[in-house]
């Protein structure tokens, strides 16, 4: 079972490892580029996720983890303008 991103209210920290959901739960709140990085540390360091500096974040097993909208590239440049 492939890991999943969740955007959720109310967290303590910009992102966090859910084992029980098999999801990486991110703060809405949190600004979208922190949010990704913390994404991408919980992926490769906690999860041994391959390492993917500048492409697509991929789950431990390879498979590509799809972001939702709100952390995706389009989705941030939208914002900064
Ligand atoms: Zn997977």
């Amino acid at each position: 079972m492939c890991i999943h991103i969740v955007m959720t209210d109310d967290l303590a920290r910009i992102a966090i490892w859910d084992p029980d959901e098999v999801s990486i739960r991110v703060a809405r709140s949190a600004p979208a580029r922190d949010a990704l990085q913390e994404v991408r540390d919980i992926l490769m360091i906690d999860l041994g996720a391959p390492v993917s500096r500048g492409g697509p974040m991929r789950c431990f097993c390879g498979m590509r983890v799809e972001l939702p909208y709100e952390l995706l590239p389009c989705f941030l440049t939208a914002e900064a303008g």
